[in-house]
């Protein structure tokens, strides 16, 4: 593990260092930093205006202090004299509470304190489009169950390709690489790992597919839903808790579907905060084009409803696909890395403490036998829906920490109700001669 970020430049030809922390609105920011100076901002930090991003600070703040976190240093494989160093933000010495690499470190630390480990991969989807984003890139990308598609994975090697080799040139373990659902959109695996790593990880990879396909003359999107007909963009989580002694928590045969009694509370911690959580999960306006979205033209949204739990099957909003862990369906591209990792952590060790029940499972089709299902709640609607549950969930709230809760909710409310100002022409269409 890299402690010195001076050493680490001389060893490796570094000649700038992207000193980057994330904002509440997942916006990566960063100060490149000439190696000769590295020494000084790993001790004190680089300054940052904390007000010109997303953090709800003031122009009358002080100085933030980025201070990187060594242990997250990755050189560009596609620029190497240039590494990248995820930041801590602190302000008169102290931890900026609502930044979210902060958050998920004290998260962490409360899981730690308890005896869990929290494990998770994501899967990051994406469209690779025009550089003006109006379409999908490749042109002969039209066939209507598209999942898979060897021919058109092919025609986008040359991008793939180049990520999943840097992918495996960092250590990451990617392990496979598809077409997904979507005309135009891509999955890219690689290995679960601790929260905090795999929040670093979902960062960088957001951040080296843009670079990449930019590279290339595209532009990649996370967008939640880019293209009103087809599946959009999720960002499935992959969770299991780890005990101190290195076992796996959630693991058990004995028990109904491999998942233990802990995996169990876990589990019905997120569905208890689930309508809460989402505010967070899918934090976007465009994030509630994906979940409630009516059939694709593939044939599935591939995105839940509803919140209800089920084993091997995709169309619910967990799924436990073997045992010892499970997937979370709800989180869409849009999604805080950091965030992400910290909602499943407040939530789940909730569910620990409470000893919380999941609840029925579900085995049928959701899309197809969903009207028969009496009792389990939707998600939210849209996101002021969402912003609300949140802020009725006094216990996420907390959990989550109350500066950084009143931060979010403030300048979320403020994106809505820009959005709920903007005039659209559905309007016109609907309103001008009633
Ligand atoms: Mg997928």
């Amino acid at each position: 593990m890299t402690t010195d970020l001076s050493t680490y430049a001389k060893k490796n030809n570094v000649k700038y260092f992207m000193i980057s922390y994330t904002d509440l609105f997942g916006g990566q920011r960063a100060k490149l930093v000439p190696a000769q100076a590295i020494a000084d901002m790993q001790r004190d930090g680089a300054g940052f205006a904390g007000f010109a991003t997303w953090l709800d600070l003031t122009p009358a703040h002080p100085d933030m202090l980025a201070v990187p976190d060594p242990a997250s240093v990755i050189q560009l494989p596609w620029k190497p004299e240039v590494a990248w160093v995820a930041a801590d933000c602190l302000m008169d010495g102290a931890e900026v509470a609502q930044a979210p690499r902060n958050t998920l470190r004290r998260l962490i630390g409360e899981a730690s304190a308890e005896g869990y480990q929290v494990k998770t991969g994501v899967e990051a989807e994406f469209f690779l489009v025009l550089p003006d984003g109006s379409a999908i890139s490749d042109p002969a990308d039209t066939a209507a169950k598209p999942c898979y598609d060897q021919q058109a994975v092919m025609r986008r090697y040359d991008v793939i390709a180049e990520i999943c080799d840097y992918m495996l040139d960092l250590g990451w373990g990617p392990y496979q690489n598809d077409h997904e659902d979507a005309n135009g959109q891509f999955e890219m695996n690689w290995a679960f790992d601790e929260a905090l790593v795999t929040a670093d990880r979902h960062s960088f990879f957001k951040f080296m597919v843009r670079s990449v396909a930019e590279k290339h003359g595209l532009r990649a999107t996370f967008m939640p839903k880019p293209f009103p007909g087809l599946t959009g963009n999720g960002c499935h989580a992959h969770i299991s808790v780890w005990n101190s002694d290195g076992g796996n928590a959630f693991a058990d045969d004995d028990k109904e579907l491999g998942l233990s009694d802990k995996g169990r509370n876990f589990l019905g911690g997120i569905m208890k905060h689930a309508s809460a959580l989402a505010a967070i999960t899918n934090p976007t306006v465009n994030s509630y084009k994906r979940i409630n979205a009516p059939r694709t033209i593939s044939g599935a949204t591939w995105s839940p409803n509803t919140i209800t739990w089920t084993g091997n099957n995709r169309t619910h909003m967990v799924r436990v696909p073997g045992p010892g862990r499970f997937e979370l369906r709800l989180p869409d591209g849009a999604v805080n890395p950091y965030l992400l990792q910290s909602v499943i952590i407040a939530a789940g060790l909730d569910g620990l403490r409470s000893q919380a029940d999941p609840g029925r499972r579900y085995d049928i089709d959701m899309y197809a036998m969903g009207h028969t299902v009496k009792g389990a709640p939707k998600l939210p609607l849209n996101l002021l829906d969402a912003l609300r549950e949140f802020d009725r969930d006094k216990s996420l709230k907390s959990a989550m920490g109350e500066a950084f809760s009143a931060a979010y909710l403030k300048l979320k409310r403020k994106e809505w109700d820009s959005y709920a100002q903007h005039f659209t022409q559905w309007e016109r269409d609907n309103t001008l001669d009633i």
